[in-house]
């Protein structure tokens, strides 16, 4: 995504009225970083700091992941940042299925855009995104192939921050981010376009299943 793409993303993020969500935000919080980066990073939702702040992972469990970046010697500036949902949920509840599918043309966009070598999902929320079905205990600090993407599942730092025992996990998966990247391929841009082209086809089919 280059600097204008980015800038006309966040500006259609920011005029977003399209879920309920947007009554209670006082700013969306598209998502940060590099729009070039290697590594894309998903959270869950913003909180109360990233809806002031219009920044994700500014908060207490955002200074968890700027110490496990550190760890691995990357900045904020070196990855970018997003989450599922870009408004914050009411009283930091869980994201609802309506919310999530009225938000995915966001997400979907930014990943096509940014192109990662990999996707490090937070938490279930981001996980369920591309696998429904997974589960975060069973999947944490695997490789996932979800093709055209390669996914890192890892639990969400604010999961680590109220069970201690996540924490440790937590930072020896981060460990393995740096070799993950080093063996990694960026999607090229004709599998993404074939893959997407094929979710809307699965799509109309299913509509017309549906109508059947
Ligand atoms: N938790 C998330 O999932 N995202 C944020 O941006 C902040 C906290």
């Amino acid at each position: 995504m280059n600097p204008d793409e980015l800038a006309g993303f966040n500006a259609r993020v920011a005029s977003c009225t399209a879920c309920a969500l947007h009554e209670g935000r006082t700013q969306t919080v598209p998502g940060d970083g590099d729009p070039n980066a290697e590594i894309l990073f998903i959270g869950e939702a913003p909180g109360a700091n990233e809806d002031k702040q219009g920044s994700p992972f500014v908060g207490q469990a955002g200074r968890v992941l700027d110490q496990l970046l550190l760890e691995i010697e990357l900045t904020r500036a070196d990855v970018f940042v997003a989450n599922v949902l870009k408004c914050r949920p009411p009283n930091n509840r869980d994201p609802l299925p309506e919310e999530i599918e009225t938000c995915e043309p966001f997400l979907s966009e930014q990943i096509r855009g940014i192109r990662p070598k990999v996707i490090v999902t937070l938490g279930r929320f981001a996980l369920q995104y591309f696998l429904p079905r997974a589960s975060i205990s069973k999947s944490r600090g695997k490789r996932v192939r979800c093709e055209p993407y390669l996914l890192y599942p890892l639990y969400h730092p604010a999961a680590a921050l109220r069970q201690g025992k996540l924490m440790q996990i937590l930072r020896d998966d981060f460990q393995k981010i740096p070799q993950i990247i080093a063996t990694a391929e960026r999607p090229s841009v004709e599998a993404i376009t074939t893959a997407s082209t094929a979710v809307e086809e699965e799509e109309n089919s299913s509509t017309q299943l549906q109508l059947l």
